[in-house]
């Protein structure tokens, strides 16, 4: 019997894919390698390069592994990328979806569990943000996700599988023994844009937005170690494998970060400094972002072990600076070929 994750090469699935198989795990990953990278698998853990969507590269999958549950993170992840083309995220979160549900169904596949995320919210009325309030997504990309939240209730409904729905919040940091971390080239994320200053890819990182209504002006965020989310993946399969009901939970530590805060954890962990510019606010960003973490908490048997800023900084700058070193490495031996 397996664990089949799509986009287990990526960012939160590799991560994922590790704990499961340190877990004992047989894992089978599906990933077309559009973002994911085959070096951040362990050896263990089969490669299929190809589409979630291809109904037929699935369903072989599955019944040559045995496959017993489905970890869905495959998809497109950039919120302005999903401003600019929303049938592409319509296509790659949505559609890819509803096919794979179609061949988790037609196989008998009764446990799934979804990455979903904080921007199903929109912008919340209550901070810090319980799992029912309202969902009222203000980009594509939260959209295509709730869509597919939608899908999945539908599905458990009519063909009795049982999910669990994860709903990220900010996803930062990076294995700590710096096996794997956010490589994906233009990257927008706060934490990652930090560090690539702190290693002087970058002259400075701007700060978008100070004159907000928050203690420092600038916008507050609720950071999740990913090597802890990782682990939540393992405790929902556990939390389904016992029999329990589908439930959606939110993923974060529950506790909010200023970015210019942040940004200050970074520069003590780098021990450099780096130019911090005051920027206009970014259009759409929402001022305070922080999870109610009671259900997941009371839920999941979760302990998070890296519930801590510095620890965050220091992981995804250690990450960082392995990249930056194997770029200029593959550099310099282009320039001596
Ligand atoms: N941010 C920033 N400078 C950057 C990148 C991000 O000030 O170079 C801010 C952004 O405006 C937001 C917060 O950091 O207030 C988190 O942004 P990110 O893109 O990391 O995640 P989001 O919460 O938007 O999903």
């Amino acid at each position: 019997m397996s664990v089949l994750v799509t986009g287990g090469a990526g960012y939160i699935g590799s991560h994922t894919v590790h704990a499961l198989v340190e877990a004992g795990e047989n894992v089978v990953v599906i990933d077309n390698l559009s973002t994911g990278f085959s070096q951040f698998l362990p050896e263990s853990a089969p490669l299929f390069i190809g589409d979630a969507a291809d109904e037929n590269l699935v369903e072989g999958v599955i019944s040559a592994h045995g496959v017993e549950s489905i970890i869905h993170f495959a998809g497109s992840v950039v919120v302005p990328e999903s401003m600019r083309d929303p049938l592409a995220y319509y296509r790659n979160n949505t559609m890819t979806t509803r096919s794979l549900l179609n061949v988790a169904v037609k196989c008998g596949i009764n446990r799934f569990i979804f990455s979903s995320t904080a921007a199903v919210y929109g912008n919340p009325e209550q901070v810090p943000v319980p799992e029912s309030a309202p969902t009222r997504p203000l980009s594509p990309y939260g959209s295509s996700k709730l869509m597919t939240e939608i899908m999945l209730h539908d599905v458990a409904s009519a063909h009795g599988m049982n999910h669990v729905v994860l709903r990220y919040f900010n996803v930062a940091g990076a294995d700590p023994q710096a096996r794997m971390g956010l490589a994906t080239a233009g990257a927008t994320h706060l934490l990652k844009i930090a560090v690539e200053a702190a290693t002087g890819q970058r002259a400075k990182i701007d700060v978008f937005g100070t004159d907000y209504p928050t203690p420092d002006g600038s916008c507050i965020r609720d950071f999740i170690h990913v090597s802890d989310l990782a682990q939540a993946h393992r405790s929902a399969l556990s939390y389904l494998r016992g029999g329990s009901p589908s439930v959606t939970l939110n993923c974060g530590y529950g506790r909010g970060y200023s970015v210019l805060e942040t940004i200050e954890a970074v520069r003590r962990v780098c021990g450099r400094n780096f130019a911090v510019q005051y920027a206009p606010r970014r259009p759409g960003d929402i001022m305070t972002m922080i999870a109610d973490t009671s259900r997941i908490r009371g839920v999941l048997d979760w302990t998070p072990r890296y519930d801590d800023l510095e620890t965050i900084a220091r992981h995804a700058l250690q990450w960082e600076e392995k990249l930056f070193h194997e770029r200029q490495a593959d550099q310099q031996h282009a320039v001596s070929a």
